[in-house]
C-alpha cells in the first residue's frame, strides 16, 4: 500500500478516483450529517456516476436497512440506490451463519430496521418492552414472561435509538451479569464500534461503541479488576464482536461484490475507516468533513509523531479538494 503523507494535496479528488477500480465511501461525516448532505458529496457522486465508476457505501450501522438508507440519502439530494449500500447490519447474517447463531434467542437493542436485520440473520428475536417503572426490582422485566434471563443467548447491539435507553441498558447489563454468575455463555455483537458521530457542525452524538464500552467496562470492573470467584469460568466473560469497520468482515463483503482490491476507502475516522482499509490492504482517503481532525496529520512536521495512529494514503479537507 502507498503511503502518500508528503504528497497528500497534490492530486485532486476528481483525479484520484481514476486511480482506482472501485470507490468505497463512509456515510456519516463523508456524505451526510444529521442536517443534510455534506458540501461536495452531491458533486462527488455525480462525478462517480458520470465516469461510471463503481462505488459502494460502507457504513457502520444497523439502524436502517439499505432500502431505508437509500431513501434517507435521496431525501438529502444524494442519488444512491440500495444495492450500493453495505451496512454492518447486513454483515450480521453472515456472522450468524458462520458462528452457529441461527435460531438462537436474541435481544436486539435498536430500531425496527435493526430487528429486521436480525430476522434476516435467522435470529429468534426475544421481544423486549419497557419496564412498567424505572424502579422495578425485576431485572428481567423487559423480556416476556415466557422467557427467563437464562434463555437469552445473544445480544445484538445495533443502535442507540429506538428504545428507552437507560432502562434497557440497565436490564440488559443485569441479564449479562446473571449469565456470567451462572457460567452461561452469551454472545455480544456490536454493529457499530464508532464512539460518536457528527450530527452537524460542532454537534456530536454518541453511538453504540460507547454503549459497548459501558457494558464491557462494568463487566471487567466486576470480574477482572477483582479477585474472580472460583465458581466463575473466565471463558464465559463475554466481549463484543464488532462486525463493522475496522473489522475486515465488511470490507470482505465489498470485495466479494467488486472482485478487486484496487479500491479506495474514503472516511472521516482513523480508527474505523482508515484502520479498516489498512488492515484489509487497500488505500484510503481521510477527509476532514466529519469527526476526525485532519489538521495534525496535515502538518508534515507532526506526521512522524502521529505514527502510532492509522496512516491514511491521502488526506483532504473535503471531497471538493
Ligand atoms: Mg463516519
Amino acid at each position: 500500500m502507498n503511503t502518500n503523507m508528503n504528497n497528500t494535496n497534490n492530486i485532486h479528488c476528481k483525479n484520484l478516483v481514476d486511480k482506482y477500480d472501485v470507490i468505497l465511501l463512509d456515510a456519516f461525516g463523508v456524505l451526510v450529517n444529521n442536517f443534510g448532505a455534506i458540501p461536495g458529496a452531491k458533486e462527488f457522486l455525480q462525478l462517480l456516476h458520470s465516469k461510471n465508476k463503481p462505488y459502494y457505501i460502507l457504513t457502520n450501522g444497523a439502524s436502517k436497512l439499505p432500502s431505508t438508507m437509500s431513501k434517507f440519502f435521496k431525501s438529502r439530494g444524494l442519488d444512491i440506490n440500495e444495492e450500493k449500500i453495505i451496512t454492518s447490519g447486513s454483515i450480521i447474517a453472515n456472522y450468524f451463519k458462520q458462528n452457529n447463531l441461527v435460531a438462537k434467542n436474541t435481544i436486539v437493542l435498536g430500531t425496527d430496521d435493526s430487528n429486521a436485520y436480525l430476522k434476516l440473520a435467522g435470529a429468534n428475536i426475544v421481544p423486549i418492552t419497557p419496564p412498567s417503572t424505572d424502579h422495578t426490582t425485576d431485572f428481567e422485566s423487559i423480556i416476556p414472561n415466557s422467557f427467563s434471563w437464562s434463555d437469552i443467548e445473544v445480544l445484538a447491539l445495533c443502535d442507540e435509538c429506538g428504545y428507552p435507553f437507560l432502562s434497557y441498558v440497565d436490564q440488559v447489563l443485569s441479564i449479562i451479569i446473571q449469565k456470567i454468575e451462572h457460567n452461561q455463555k452469551i454472545e455480544l455483537i456490536l454493529a457499530n464500534p464508532d464512539l460518536y458521530y457528527p450530527k452537524g457542525l460542532d454537534n456530536y452524538g454518541i453511538t453504540t461503541g460507547v454503549m459497548a464500552k459501558i457494558f464491557e467496562n462494568t463487566i471487567y470492573e466486576r470480574y477482572l479488576n477483582n479477585p474472580i470467584s472460583s465458581d466463575i469460568d473466565i471463558k464465559n466473560i463475554p466481549k463484543f464482536v464488532n462486525v463493522g469497520k475496522p473489522s475486515s468482515m465488511i470490507f470482505e463483503q465489498a470485495y466479494q461484490l467488486s472482485k478487486t482490491k484496487n479500491m479506495l476507502m474514503i472516511g472521516d475516522q482513523l480508527n474505523t475507516d482508515i484502520l479498516g482499509a489498512n488492515n484489509f490492504g487497500i488505500d484510503s482517503l481521510f477527509v476532514g468533513t466529519g469527526v476526525g481532525d485532519i489538521r495534525p496529520l496535515l502538518s508534515s512536521s507532526l506526521s512522524s509523531s502521529h505514527s502510532q495512529y492509522p496512516t491514511p494514503t491521502y488526506i483532504k479537507k473535503d471531497l471538493l479538494s
